[in-house]
């Protein structure tokens, strides 16, 4: 045949699976073995400069010029000794990627001489040009120049490529006038707002706890396929996903033959990116298939929470590179297959003290579960008074196609608890009055701590539908998508706990003032809390339509699209909520919506392009040959002087493509129409709009014709890679 798609399953039947593997190593051999942390920090650093990194990590101290050139050449001697040349700041702009530019330690002094050489001030900033990232707006505003600063707090580490290393060293990105242009700083500044908020509510339980810091651990899907095929799939090649494609029938699949090779091939691509994510320090310990044909699931162990969004970001990379050396692409696309499972990211998040606590895991002593009962009772408020916000820190073009799928969690935004804690938030409502009593004395010796723990037993008292679930010690928000990169609604989190942590305080601070004893007017706090906010507590089936009705009446929002769920960013509750906690400025916030606004726009132009480029260079053309065959056919059979019903079905055939062609040409057209209208709207808000309900819609009218097409034409003459060859072929 002599096409990809053909010389592809071709080549995937013949080959022989290369298969590698860290095989019998023990993991704990090469752990870390890439990362500037632990043991050769202490190796390679003076006393000094050790114990200065260790305050700034601790505390947050700053690091001063002379120590950075310490800590500098402590660095570079490790790297050296490991064989690397060049170094990097390592950022996370706000295009979803990672970012690098790489200068070599190689120097020439001014006397021709020349040295490897690895300063303090290299260490600490660098400069790339910020005009290339997106900053909505900022830039035109301000300078063009940007900064990148070390972040302390994670830790540097080489990437090992075939062909060098490179020292990575994570920073922060912003504008020279200070506006943050990446997905870091504004998390580094929620967490330490989070940590002041938390301490100051500790410290009604336990005075020795000095440090707060949230948890996460992501658990990452993706989809593994065939590298050659999806190169003859320019959809999946410039999307990320199938812009086109019938979906078999499932069973079908299933009795694949080639089915029985898949774990083989996908196992030997794991081991090899789980030994990179090793070396990386990333502490990944699950792998498993996830409910789709080729889609698969890693989690890490929970870590700090800056460190585990570096960490994931690091492996995305990291997968997408190792997937090359195995000829497999990896898709994290939150949709890439229609009818099919798509992927998602549950970010599962606590709060841990310095001294061993975790915050959100019930004590075995009333005074303990107090504790507790404030920290859970706080995250349910926040969730209630931000949820569109939350909502929005969410969303983007990809996850438009998982949220409300009936597959994934929907759009509504809700809190599930289980049946336990539901119980004890009922008990405090009722039993803790709008007075003070002497039973409130009662009340706080109450079964609370009897009931908890048994949670923690039953694994069953789950729900698999919930957008943000408590599971036992922590809350699992499962509706992040899995393309994401974890750092924005980890700041969003973040920053609304602490707000609602803030208030609390504030307002048990009252009630202590007027004279009462404190952890019944902590009780009585709480108890208001729950009545406020119970009504984004939800226990039953969230996939249901039920529940969309149930959600209206409650007053609960379910933004179905992106353009419109990024309003909340542009709320006066957001605007406070950000600048009272200095995390954004109006200009910062104004300028992330905008970005995400752009980003929509672009993404669903380009599907736009490519669905309208597909269609005429590859489905119109097979659909044409096709039915000149069928004519072919008619009209030699009309020569030999048969009656027309013995060319009947090819007729009907031939009437059959040409609806399906005439229709995919008119909407294409009808499509092009639209984008042109679109891209001539100056307020990216409404461009947005337009595309989400003008242009958008055509995508599934569009496929639908292609999809019946797929399924007439004869299948050699069909270049795109079908749904089975790519879901089930290794
Ligand atoms: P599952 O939800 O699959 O039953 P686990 O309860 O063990 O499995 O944890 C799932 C994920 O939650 C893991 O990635 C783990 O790292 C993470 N996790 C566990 N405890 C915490 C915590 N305290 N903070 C943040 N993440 C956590
Ligand atoms: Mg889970």
């Amino acid at each position: 045949m002599g096409h990809l798609r053909f010389n592809a399953i071709q080549a995937l039947t013949n080959s022989e699976k290369d298969i590698q593997s860290y095989g019998g190593q023990k993991i704990t051999a090469f752990f870390a073995s890439n990362v500037f942390a632990g043991k050769v920090q202490r190796e390679y650093l003076s006393d000094e400069a050790y114990k200065s990194l260790m305050n700034s990590i601790k505390s947050g101290s700053k690091i001063d010029r002379k120590m950075a050139d310490q800590i500098s050449s402590g660095m570079k001697a490790w790297a050296m000794d490991r064989g690397v040349t060049h170094f990097t700041h390592w950022f996370q702009p706000l295009t979803g990627a990672t970012a690098e530019k790489h200068d070599s330690f190689f120097t020439i002094k001014s006397d021709g001489s020349a040295l490897e050489l690895f300063e303090g001030d290299a260490l600490s900033q660098q400069e790339p040009d910020a005009s290339s990232f997106p900053n909505g707006g900022i830039r035109a505003t301000f300078e063009a120049r940007g900064y990148t600063a070390w972040d302390p707090t994670s830790p540097a580490f080489i990437i090992e490529m075939a062909h060098g290393k490179t020292l990575c060293i994570p920073t922060i990105f912003i504008s020279y006038s200070g506006e943050s242009l990446d997905t870091k700083t504004p998390l580094l500044k929620a967490i330490d707002v989070l940590n002041k908020a938390a301490l100051d509510v500790c410290h009604y339980f336990d005075k020795n706890i000095t440090r707060v810091t949230p948890t996460l651990g992501w658990e990452q899907e993706y989809f593994v396929i065939e590298e050659s095929l999806a190169n003859a799939r320019p959809d999946i090649l410039a999307t990320g996903r199938t812009l086109y494609g019938h979906t078999p029938a499932k069973g079908q699949q299933l009795e694949d033959h080639y089915f029985g090779a898949i774990p083989e091939r996908v196992f030997a691509y794991m081991q090899d990116f789980e030994q990179e994510a090793y070396k990386l320090g990333i502490p990944l310990r699950t792998r498993h298939n996830e409910v789709a044909p080729s889609q698969f699931e890693c989690a890490p162990i929970f870590e700090e929470v800056n460190i585990a969004v570096d960490h994931n970001s690091l492996l995305m990379d990291v997968m997408q590179r190792v997937a090359k050396r195995h000829k497999l692409k990896v898709l994290m696309h939150e949709k890439p297959f229609a009818g099919v499972n798509g992927s998602g990211k549950h970010n599962n998040w606590s709060l841990a003290t310095d001294t061993g606590i975790n915050l959100l895991a019930p004590g075995k002593t009333p005074r303990t579960n107090l504790m507790f009962l404030t920290f859970f009772v706080n995250v349910i408020k926040s969730v209630h008074d931000y949820a569109d916000l939350l909502r929005a820190s969410i969303t983007s073009s990809s996850n438009d196609h998982r949220l409300g799928a009936n597959e994934a969690p929907p759009a509504i935004i809700s809190i599930f608890i289980g049946k336990y804690l539901t119980d004890v938030l009922n008990e405090v409502e009722e039993r803790v009055t709008g007075k003070f009593t002497e039973q409130d004395e009662v009340i706080l010796k109450m079964d609370i701590h009897k009931n908890i723990p048994e949670l923690l037993m039953d694994n069953t008292d789950r729900n698999r539908t919930s957008p943000f679930a408590f599971t036992g010690n922590k809350f699992e928000f499962r509706a992040v998508g899995s393309s994401a990169n974890c750092a924005w609604p980890m700041t969003i989190l973040n920053t609304i706990m602490a707000d609602t942590l803030m208030n609390f305080k504030k307002e048990v601070d009252a009630l202590i003032e007027k004279g009462e004893k404190k952890e019944i007017a902590i009780l009585h706090i709480i108890r208001k809390y729950i009545t406020n906010s119970k009504k984004i507590l939800f226990e039953g089936d969230n996939y249901s339509e039920a529940w969309a009705q149930e959600a209206e009446k409650r007053g609960l929002n379910n933004f179905k699209d992106t353009p419109r769920a990024l309003d909340a960013l542009a709320t006066e509750l957001t605007k406070k909520l950000f600048e009272d906690h200095k995390i954004f400025t109006h200009i910062e916030l104004e300028a992330r919506h905008e970005i995400q606004l752009e980003e929509y726009v672009k993404k669903v132009q380009i599907e736009a392009r490519m669905m309208g480029y597909l269609a005429s260079n590859a489905i119109l053309p097979a659909a044409l040959k096709y039915q000149n065959i069928l004519i072919e056919n008619a009209k030699g059979l009309k020569e030999l002087g048969l009656s027309p019903e013995s060319y009947r079905s090819q007729v009907e055939i031939i009437e059959v493509i040409s609806k399906h062609i005439n229709a995919i040409s008119d909407q294409v057209e009808a499509m092009i129409n639209e984008r042109k209208i679109a891209n001539e709207i100056p307020s990216m808000h409404e461009r947005a709009v337009a595309y989400c309900d003008k242009v958008r819609p055509y995508f599934d009218t569009i496929r639908y014709h292609a999809d019946k097409l797929e399924l007439i034409v004869e299948d050699k003459l069909w270049t795109l890679p079908k749904y089975r060859e790519m879901l089930f072929l290794r």
